[in-house]
Protein backbone atom coordinates (compact mmCIF):
# COMPACT_ATOMS: atom_id res chain seq x y z
CA UNK A 1 0.00 0.00 0.00
CA UNK A 2 1.68 3.56 -1.22
CA UNK A 3 -0.11 6.71 0.04
CA UNK A 4 1.00 9.94 -1.98
CA UNK A 5 1.26 12.87 0.68
CA UNK A 6 1.07 16.75 -0.96
CA UNK A 7 3.75 17.72 0.63
CA UNK A 8 4.67 21.59 -0.38
CA UNK A 9 3.25 23.25 3.06
CA UNK A 10 1.44 22.22 6.08
CA UNK A 11 0.99 19.26 8.52
CA UNK A 12 2.18 16.33 5.96
CA UNK A 13 4.76 14.94 8.59
CA UNK A 14 2.27 14.35 10.89
CA UNK A 15 -0.04 11.70 8.16
CA UNK A 16 3.20 10.46 6.98
CA UNK A 17 4.51 9.06 10.61
CA UNK A 18 0.90 8.03 11.15
CA UNK A 19 0.12 5.94 8.32
CA UNK A 20 3.69 4.04 8.41
CA UNK A 21 3.20 3.27 11.92
CA UNK A 22 -0.20 1.55 10.62
CA UNK A 23 2.10 0.14 7.61
CA UNK A 24 1.80 1.55 4.62
CA UNK A 25 4.30 2.81 2.76
CA UNK A 26 4.75 6.84 2.29
CA UNK A 27 5.59 9.19 -1.25
CA UNK A 28 5.76 12.55 -0.86
CA UNK A 29 4.39 15.26 -3.35
CA UNK A 30 6.64 18.08 -4.01
CA UNK A 31 7.18 18.30 -7.62
CA UNK A 32 6.20 17.11 -10.74
CA UNK A 33 8.31 13.95 -10.92
CA UNK A 34 6.79 12.52 -7.80
CA UNK A 35 3.99 12.18 -9.53
CA UNK A 36 5.29 9.28 -11.65
CA UNK A 37 5.09 6.91 -8.92
CA UNK A 38 2.16 4.85 -8.57
CA UNK A 39 0.12 5.13 -5.26
CA UNK A 40 -2.94 3.75 -4.12
CA UNK A 41 -4.36 6.95 -1.93
CA UNK A 42 -3.98 10.06 -1.51
CA UNK A 43 -3.49 13.00 1.35
CA UNK A 44 -3.76 16.31 1.24
CA UNK A 45 -3.16 17.98 4.81
CA UNK A 46 -4.00 20.53 6.38
CA UNK A 47 -1.74 24.05 6.30
CA UNK A 48 -3.00 26.87 4.34
CA UNK A 49 -5.22 26.38 0.90
CA UNK A 50 -4.47 29.58 -0.71
CA UNK A 51 -0.42 29.10 -0.41
CA UNK A 52 -0.54 25.33 -1.02
CA UNK A 53 -3.11 26.30 -4.22
CA UNK A 54 -0.30 28.73 -5.38
CA UNK A 55 2.19 26.03 -5.17
CA UNK A 56 0.26 23.09 -6.44
CA UNK A 57 0.30 25.20 -10.00
CA UNK A 58 3.66 26.93 -9.49
CA UNK A 59 5.68 23.17 -9.18
CA UNK A 60 3.02 22.10 -11.95
CA UNK A 61 1.34 19.18 -10.03
CA UNK A 62 -2.30 20.54 -9.84
CA UNK A 63 -3.20 18.84 -13.18
CA UNK A 64 -1.43 15.67 -12.47
CA UNK A 65 -3.32 15.39 -8.96
CA UNK A 66 -6.27 16.58 -10.10
CA UNK A 67 -6.86 13.70 -12.88
CA UNK A 68 -6.11 11.06 -10.44
CA UNK A 69 -8.74 12.59 -7.73
CA UNK A 70 -10.94 12.74 -10.95
CA UNK A 71 -10.30 8.67 -12.43
CA UNK A 72 -11.12 8.46 -8.35
CA UNK A 73 -8.23 7.54 -6.18
CA UNK A 74 -8.89 7.50 -1.85
CA UNK A 75 -8.18 11.01 -0.90
CA UNK A 76 -7.94 11.66 2.53
CA UNK A 77 -8.57 15.70 3.08
CA UNK A 78 -8.03 17.59 6.33
CA UNK A 79 -8.72 21.14 7.21
CA UNK A 80 -6.78 23.28 3.94
CA UNK A 81 -6.68 20.16 2.04
CA UNK A 82 -10.91 20.27 2.40
CA UNK A 83 -10.70 23.63 0.70
CA UNK A 84 -8.83 22.80 -1.99
CA UNK A 85 -11.37 19.90 -2.77
CA UNK A 86 -14.37 21.94 -2.19
CA UNK A 87 -16.29 23.25 -5.29
CA UNK A 88 -17.14 26.61 -3.56
CA UNK A 89 -15.95 28.83 -0.76
CA UNK A 90 -18.37 31.24 0.25
CA UNK A 91 -15.69 33.92 1.59
CA UNK A 92 -12.44 33.07 -0.76
CA UNK A 93 -12.64 33.27 -4.47
CA UNK A 94 -10.35 30.43 -5.28
CA UNK A 95 -11.34 27.41 -6.23
CA UNK A 96 -8.93 24.90 -6.49
CA UNK A 97 -9.33 21.08 -7.06
CA UNK A 98 -13.34 21.60 -7.19
CA UNK A 99 -13.80 17.95 -7.28
CA UNK A 100 -16.28 17.84 -3.68
CA UNK A 101 -19.38 19.29 -4.34
CA UNK A 102 -19.68 21.26 -1.11
CA UNK A 103 -19.64 25.21 -0.03
CA UNK A 104 -17.18 25.62 2.79
CA UNK A 105 -16.14 28.82 4.97
CA UNK A 106 -12.86 29.38 5.79
CA UNK A 107 -11.44 30.02 9.22
CA UNK A 108 -14.94 29.83 10.25
CA UNK A 109 -15.19 29.47 14.16
CA UNK A 110 -14.16 32.98 14.33
CA UNK A 111 -11.02 34.69 17.14
CA UNK A 112 -13.22 33.22 19.53
CA UNK A 113 -12.96 29.19 18.48
CA UNK A 114 -9.70 29.71 16.52
CA UNK A 115 -8.34 26.52 17.96
CA UNK A 116 -10.44 24.08 20.01
CA UNK A 117 -10.55 20.24 20.69
CA UNK A 118 -13.71 18.25 20.84
CA UNK A 119 -14.97 14.78 20.69
CA UNK A 120 -18.06 13.83 18.29
CA UNK A 121 -19.64 10.71 16.65
CA UNK A 122 -18.65 10.35 13.28
CA UNK A 123 -20.58 7.64 10.98
CA UNK A 124 -19.12 4.41 10.89
CA UNK A 125 -16.41 4.79 13.51
CA UNK A 126 -17.97 5.84 16.80
CA UNK A 127 -16.64 8.86 18.77
CA UNK A 128 -13.56 10.33 17.81
CA UNK A 129 -11.41 13.35 18.98
CA UNK A 130 -11.29 16.36 16.46
CA UNK A 131 -8.91 18.87 17.03
CA UNK A 132 -9.82 21.93 14.67
CA UNK A 133 -7.48 24.61 13.69
CA UNK A 134 -8.53 27.59 12.20
CA UNK A 135 -10.85 25.41 10.44
CA UNK A 136 -13.41 25.20 8.00
CA UNK A 137 -16.53 23.88 8.14
CA UNK A 138 -18.82 22.96 5.26
CA UNK A 139 -21.94 25.35 5.00
CA UNK A 140 -23.88 23.39 2.20
CA UNK A 141 -23.15 19.94 1.10
CA UNK A 142 -24.87 18.12 -2.47
CA UNK A 143 -27.26 15.53 -1.80
CA UNK A 144 -24.96 12.73 -3.13
CA UNK A 145 -22.32 14.03 -0.61
CA UNK A 146 -22.81 11.77 2.43
CA UNK A 147 -22.43 13.85 5.92
CA UNK A 148 -20.44 11.90 8.47
CA UNK A 149 -19.90 14.49 11.68
CA UNK A 150 -21.07 17.27 12.55
CA UNK A 151 -19.54 19.50 15.49
CA UNK A 152 -21.06 22.93 17.05
CA UNK A 153 -23.87 21.90 14.67
CA UNK A 154 -21.81 22.82 11.67
CA UNK A 155 -20.74 19.81 8.57
CA UNK A 156 -17.17 18.78 10.00
CA UNK A 157 -16.89 15.22 7.75
CA UNK A 158 -18.30 14.35 4.83
CA UNK A 159 -17.51 11.13 2.17
CA UNK A 160 -18.09 11.89 -1.84
CA UNK A 161 -17.81 8.90 -3.72
CA UNK A 162 -13.52 7.92 -2.78
CA UNK A 163 -13.16 11.62 -1.28
CA UNK A 164 -12.96 12.17 2.32
CA UNK A 165 -12.94 15.55 3.95
CA UNK A 166 -12.64 16.29 7.05
CA UNK A 167 -12.73 19.73 8.37
CA UNK A 168 -10.68 18.81 11.99
CA UNK A 169 -6.83 17.10 12.20
CA UNK A 170 -7.07 13.56 12.79
CA UNK A 171 -3.25 13.13 12.14
CA UNK A 172 -2.96 15.30 15.64
CA UNK A 173 -4.33 13.24 17.56
CA UNK A 174 -3.84 9.38 19.32
CA UNK A 175 -6.62 7.90 17.95
CA UNK A 176 -5.95 5.79 14.83
CA UNK A 177 -9.15 4.60 12.88
CA UNK A 178 -10.07 7.28 10.82
CA UNK A 179 -6.37 6.73 8.67
CA UNK A 180 -7.59 3.29 9.34
CA UNK A 181 -10.59 3.52 7.71
CA UNK A 182 -8.91 5.77 4.69
CA UNK A 183 -6.92 2.42 4.20
CA UNK A 184 -9.30 0.12 3.99
CA UNK A 185 -10.58 2.21 1.12
CA UNK A 186 -7.37 2.27 -0.32
CA UNK A 187 -6.97 -1.81 -0.21
CA UNK A 188 -10.29 -1.72 -2.21
N1 LIG B 1 -7.14 28.42 7.78
C1 LIG B 1 -6.53 27.54 6.82
C2 LIG B 1 -7.02 27.84 5.41
O1 LIG B 1 -7.96 28.55 5.27
C3 LIG B 1 -6.80 26.08 7.15
C4 LIG B 1 -6.23 25.76 8.51
C5 LIG B 1 -5.69 24.39 8.64
O2 LIG B 1 -5.46 23.67 7.66
N2 LIG B 1 -5.37 24.04 9.86
O3 LIG B 1 -6.47 27.37 4.47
Amino acid sequence: MKIGILAVQGAFLEHRKKLEALGAQCVEIRQKGDLQEAFDGLVLPGGESTVQGKLLRELDIFEGLKERIIRGIPVLATCAGLILLAEACVNDPHVYFGTLPVTVKRNAYGRQLGSFHTIQEMKGIGTVPMTFIRAPYVEKADPAVEILARAEGKIVAVRYGRQYGLAFHPELDTDNRIHELFLKECRK
